[in-house]
């Protein structure tokens, strides 16, 4: 199936892979994935898989994920960046085809026994070299991941409703950040991504012409079927 990674910053041990599974547009056509308003993506650290965010209907998560030769049952972890049912839309619906997972939110209800829910509230460790900010207040409260990658840290964030730039300096705290990757609803103070050099606006963004106008070099298309090693 579709393994081709067509973007690599670095090839080799240690990448963690991530791959979009549930987003607004398509990376890939033509092989019968699906777009749909939400997000949802996939990380895979060679330790670990963790789930971020399960995209609005289950039925086409798991159809998505089936057209990339993706096994639910290979999932440990998920994390659900805000209530939003874009973003959580598709629980339900994995309950009964997953193992027994971690389930992190901001809210304290699983919907299954199989996801064992761990309620965020500060900072913590999802597993080495992955972390969530925790929760941050905006006009929807969202937590964001920080994840490190070969060449710094990198930033998955879902609507990005606390704001981009606040998501940022919060995650600043784990090290460089040099790429950021997930919804950035109307964020338009472009000067903030200057440090980057891996901007993947995907879902919600509003600005992504701009954005691209803007970092050119360092834009990357974000769409279901985008895998991304770093
Ligand atoms: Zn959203
Ligand atoms: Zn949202």
């Amino acid at each position: 199936m579709y393994t081709v990674v067509e973007i690599c910053l670095s090839l080799g041990g240690d990448t963690t892979k991530i791959s979009i599974i549930y987003d607004n547009e398509l990376y890939i056509k033509n092989i019968g994935l699906k777009s749909d308003w939400g997000f949802a993506c996939l990380l895979e650290t060679g330790e670990a898989t963790i789930l971020f965010d399960t995209g609005a209907k289950g039925t086409i998560l798991l159809s998505n994920m089936k057209q990339l030769d993706i096994d639910p049952a290979t999932i440990d972890k998920i994390v659900i960046s805000h209530e939003h049912w874009d973003h959580n839309g598709g629980l339900k619906a994995l309950a009964s085809v997953i193992s027994d997972v971690n389930l992190y939110r901001l809210g304290n209800k699983s919907p299954s026994e199989n996801m064992h829910l761990i309620s965020v509230e500060g900072p913590q460790r999802i597993m080495e070299g992955v972390y969530t900010t925790g929760r941050l207040t905006g006009s929807v409260d969202e937590q964001s991941l920080v994840l490190k990658g070969k060449k710094g840290w990198y930033v998955l964030v879902g609507c990005s409703h606390p704001g981009v730039e606040e998501i940022l300096y919060i995650a600043k705290q784990y090290g460089d950040i040099t790429g950021l990757v997930g919804g950035f609803h109307d964020f338009n103070s472009f000067p903030v991504l200057k440090k980057l050099d891996f901007i993947c606006p995907c879902h919600c963004t509003k600005y992504k012409h701009e954005i691209k106008k803007c970092y050119p070099k360092e834009y990357i298309p974000c769409g279901v079927g985008q895998m991304i090693e770093i």
